[in-house]
This record gives C-alpha cells, sequence and structure tokens, in this order.
C-alpha cells in the first residue's frame, strides 16, 4: 500500500514541485492551500492530486483539513509543512500586524500542521515530518525580521521533534532553500532580484524541483537516519 503525504501550500511554487515529486515516487498526495482556487483548480487538473482549501494558521480548520484528507486518502505518513509568506519590511516600519501575520501562517502553521498527525505516527511508529525552512532563517535577512524569525523557530522545531519521534520511527528535518524561482521572489522588483543574484555563487535562481528532490529523499526509508537536521540547497549562497 502506498503511503500518503500531505503538503501544505502544495499548489504553487515549491509546494507544488514537491507534491509532483512526490506522486511520482508513489505516494498518494494531498496538495492544501490557502485561498487562490484558480491555480489550485489548474494544478488539479494538470497533474491529478487532490487540493484541499484550508488556512495553515487556523488550527481547528487544520485539523479538520487533515481529518478530510485521511478520511479520502489514508492516514498521513509523510507531512510537508511548505505553506509560507512574505511581509518584507524595514523593522522600524514594521507592524504588529505584520508581525503576527507571518508568526501564524509560517511559525505556529507548522504546528497546526504537524500537531494533528503526530499521534497516529506514534502510534504506527512510522513518520516523516519535513519543514521547508531558508536561508533566510539560517542567516537572517534585511526587512525579514518576521520572516527570518519564523524560519529559524523552524529550524528549532524539528530538531526538538527529531529528539522526541526518533524511538517512535519517525524523523523531522528542514530544507532552508536559497532563493528559488517561484511567484513569491519574482514579486520582488526586478533590480532587487539581480543583485540578489549577484550575491549567490552559483549565479542563477534554484528551481523548485531541486527542493523538491531534497524532500522526496528525506521522506524516503534511506533517510531514516536523518533527524533533526537541515538540509542547506542555495547555489553556495550560505554554509548554515
Ligand atoms: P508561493 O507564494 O509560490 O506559494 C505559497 C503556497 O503556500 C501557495 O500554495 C499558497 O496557497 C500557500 N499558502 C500561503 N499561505 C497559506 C495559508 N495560510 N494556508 C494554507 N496555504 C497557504 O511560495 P513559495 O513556493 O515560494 O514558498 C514555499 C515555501 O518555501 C514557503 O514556506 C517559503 O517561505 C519557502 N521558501 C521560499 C523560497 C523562495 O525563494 N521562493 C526561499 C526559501 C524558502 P494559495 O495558492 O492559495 O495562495
Amino acid at each position: 500500500m502506498s503511503r500518503v503525504a500531505l503538503v501544505t501550500g502544495g499548489s504553487r511554487g515549491i509546494g507544488a514541485a514537491i507534491s509532483v515529486a512526490l506522486k511520482a515516487a508513489g505516494y498518494k498526495v494531498a496538495a492544501n492551500y490557502a485561498g487562490n482556487d484558480e491555480a489550485a483548480a489548474a494544478f488539479n487538473k494538470e497533474t491529478g492530486i487532490p487540493v484541499y482549501k484550508w488556512n495553515v494558521a487556523d488550527y481547528e480548520a487544520s485539523k479538520a483539513g487533515i481529518a478530510k484528507v485521511e478520511a479520502d486518502l489514508g492516514p498521513v505518513d509523510v507531512v510537508v509543512a511548505n505553506a509560507g509568506i512574505t511581509r518584507d519590511v524595514p523593522f522600524h516600519k514594521m507592524s504588529p500586524e505584520q508581525w503576527q501575520q507571518v508568526i501564524d501562517t509560517n511559525l505556529t502553521g507548522v504546528f497546526n500542521t504537524v500537531h494533528p498527525v503526530w499521534p497516529g505516527m506514534r502510534d504506527r511508529k512510522f513518520g516523516r515530518v519535513i519543514v521547508i525552512s531558508s536561508v533566510n532563517g539560517q542567516k537572517g535577512q534585511f526587512a525579514q525580521v518576521n520572516y527570518a524569525a519564523t524560519k529559524a523557530g523552524d529550524i528549532g522545531i524539528v530538531r526538538s521533534l527529531a529528539q522526541e519521534g526518533a524511538r517512535a520511527g519517525i524523523t523531522a528535518n528542514a530544507v532552508c532553500p536559497g532563493y528559488i524561482a517561484t511567484e513569491m521572489v519574482m514579486a520582488v522588483p526586478e533590480k532587487v532580484r539581480e543583485s540578489i543574484i549577484a550575491q549567490i555563487p552559483a549565479g542563477r535562481l534554484g528551481e523548485p524541483e531541486e527542493i523538491a528532490r531534497c524532500v522526496a529523499f528525506l521522506a524516503s526509508d534511506d533517510a531514516q537516519f536523518i533527524n533533526g537536521s537541515t538540509i542547506s540547497a542555495n547555489g553556495a549562497q550560505f554554509f548554515g
């Protein structure tokens, strides 16, 4: 029987590439998304991967959404907490709302995504938790105090879950992408993007599929002894 994988924010960008890679590896995949129905429907039509709409920042909505996924596909064996947002602004201009929105989605969203599936993983003595962090959580970034805090927090989450889950056959790891060519990055002004690329020794942005392959490996049986780690995939931009 094939394993079930849930990817939050799995209908666009890096998450979409992860959903597709896991399906290709034989998993039954569910892709969550927040509100872009058009993109989700197009993704579903193109890939055949079922899409589920809920806000990861909302615990009850996450619990209900995950219950629906499990009723449709079976218990979640692999959970990829990928959904994330940015609200970039220098700290002296950052509003409490901009701080809170990013914390709620990127950090509390990870709790809300993993907490409902954790007891089942413990009972079944198998689980894979993979959190998409960021190079900017490792090194910090101008105008991203909120975002960097959440992405550094992801690393604390997986290091702690790894210790709690190891005896129960559960691994928890983070992937720290550098700058990847998705709508999130293409939304920054071209001039800023060019200056970012100039700081990447590889001389280019990464592709979503390059992150998806890291995730597929961490989800596999071959990665059983990799636990509490962070895999950096950033074109030599930073060594965290
Ligand atoms: P995109 O903006 O391209 O896609 C974001 C996805 O997350 C969408 O599917 C979106 O749903 C979903 N999402 C956003 N908020 C919520 C929410 N509250 N509840 C449920 N789903 C939500 O992002 P990327 O693919 O670029 O980023 C994916 C992850 O990778 C993020 O965690 C990001 O921080 C991280 N990352 C990205 C990097 C990059 O260079 N792109 C670099 C390092 C890390 P919808 O379509 O409905 O809006």
